[in-house]
């Protein structure tokens, strides 16, 4: 008894020593063991596919001088504005955390001499990007990229191969359907004309009224920026703006036909979106963005309709001004990033639905049990998640594993069944029961599932 006694007090005392344990910072992720090696096999499968098309890879620092920044993406950006992360540091020195990757590029690609070799060159890279942003779903203040540029080339068929790339990747490497959105935002030329329309647009309707705080503010600085708001009353309020392709110039309406006729004798599927702008100042003609294809069947009937937005998987576009922004030369250059922690994440969601089993498979009777390896057989080749137990025989202990295993539905193959090549489809859920034509199982559970 006294030994118990003085151990009890030496677990209180234990506890009582305890201090709160230091958490990791908001909107930053561990990333353990299985999520870290799916997203290393995505990377590996991706960096096959980019080099097939001809990118190298390329690492460039995570801390650069904020002027990068500030310069290549422009004063009234959110990340300029209020996402960079300012070092404080020893010397002269203004250093931020890199919050994106193009701007680096191309100061690399300057700076290491790439532009003197024969062009163009194509670049790829994978890494960490910060931005102080609300973390919310999807959205982390530390998140991955996946990147490709390619610089030294104003020839449209690069536009369609950043494309290409992005979406190979997101198809053959992370096992995602995805939807590009597509728009062209022309030249300086073309932009002028159309900001002054939509300004006008803007304080002509009064629709100034119905801006968010940011909108109202921007709106005298670069009115661009008014469409790439995501609040609901400012979507609301550009319903009927005019739309920059009624703006464009001969040679941008030229490039953008070009884009569109490489893409359809590709046969890659996209939807123009005339308000797709992307908040920085350094995008010119082509810009794009990938969302997650959300699962509607009726969506599937009706493909003329472009699917709902969920969430941006990655995006791109045409930045020809970039270079003469950072460093006064002429280099006209196209590039796309994916944004690898949704990717790994809807991986993550993807592979728990498709081993999670969908279906149990009960056998009774020696005749049943003879045929049950050709029922599964059916059912395996259809990529139906399946369980069984067929060392047992009693149908109580096998619809018991059902019931624990939570299937939506269990299979039963009896005797009689099995003689007369039918199958019992029983609703785990509402215990109801049809019985199936062997020959038609697969169409049912697949409507069923
Ligand atoms: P952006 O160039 O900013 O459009 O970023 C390209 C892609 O990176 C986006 O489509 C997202 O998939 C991803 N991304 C951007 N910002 C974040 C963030 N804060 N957290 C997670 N992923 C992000």
């Amino acid at each position: 008894m006294k030994g118990n006694n003085a151990e009890e007090k030496n677990k209180e005392e234990n506890e009582t020593k305890k201090k709160p344990i230091i958490t990791k910072a908001k909107g930053m992720k561990d990333i353990l063991s299985e999520e870290y090696i799916l997203k290393d096999t995505f990377i590996k499968k991706a960096r096959v596919i980019a080099k097939f098309y001809g990118f190298k890879p390329i690492q460039t620092p995570h801390i650069e001088k904020e002027e990068l920044f500030t310069a290549a993406l422009g004063e009234a950006t959110d990340i300029v504005e209020k996402q960079m992360y300012h070092l404080k540091v020893r010397g002269k020195d203004k250093l931020v955390l890199r919050p994106e990757g193009t701007a680096p590029i191309v100061r690399s690609y300057v700076e290491n001499g790439m532009h003197t070799q024969p062009q163009p060159v194509m670049l790829s890279y994978n890494g960490s990007f910060f931005r102080h942003e609300k973390p919310q779903k999807g959205r982390r203040r530390e998140f991955q990229q996946l990147g490709f540029e390619i610089l030294g080339t104003n020839d449209t068929i690069n536009d369609a191969l950043i494309i290409k790339t992005m979406s190979t990747i997101l198809e053959e490497a992370a096992g995602l359907k995805t939807s590009i959105y597509l728009n062209s935002m022309g030249c300086e030329e073309c932009r002028s004309k159309y900001k002054k329309e939509l300004i006008s647009y803007y304080t002509q309707n009064k629709k100034t009224k119905d801006l968010c705080k940011d909108c109202e503010r921007r709106r005298k600085i670069n009115p661009l920026r008014l469409l790439d708001c995501k609040e609901e009353k400012c979507i609301q309020t550009r319903q009927e703006a005019p739309q920059i392709i009624n703006f464009l110039c001969d040679g941008c309406t030229k490039n953008f036909k070009e884009l569109l006729e490489i893409l359809d004798a590709s046969d890659i599927s996209y939807y123009l979106d005339h308000f797709l702008v992307r908040g920085l100042d350094y995008y010119s003609q082509t810009v794009f963005e990938f969302f997650v294809e959300e699962k509607n069947k009726e969506d599937e009937k009706e493909k003329t309709e472009s699917p709902k937005k969920v969430l941006a998987l990655g995006g791109g576009g045409r930045y020809n001004p970039l270079a003469e922004i950072l460093t006064g030369r002429d280099i006209p250059a196209i590039g796309g990033a994916l944004g690898v922690d949704r990717i790994i994440s809807l991986m993550t969601k993807r592979k728990k639905s498709t081993s999670t089993p969908k279906v149990f498979f009960i056998q009774l009777g020696s005749e049943a049990k003879r045929k049950s390896l050709q029922t599964l057989e059916l059912l395996r080749k259809s990529k139906i998640p399946t369980r069984h137990s067929l060392t047992k025989n009693s149908l109580k202990s096998q619809l018991k594993i059902a019931s624990k295993l939570k299937v939506p539905y269990a299979l039963i193959f009896g005797q009689k069944e099995a003689l007369e090549d039918n199958i019992i489809a029983r609703n785990m859920e509402t215990e109801s029961q049809e019985i199936i034509p062997t020959s038609k199982l697969i169409d049912y559970l697949k409507k069923k599932l």
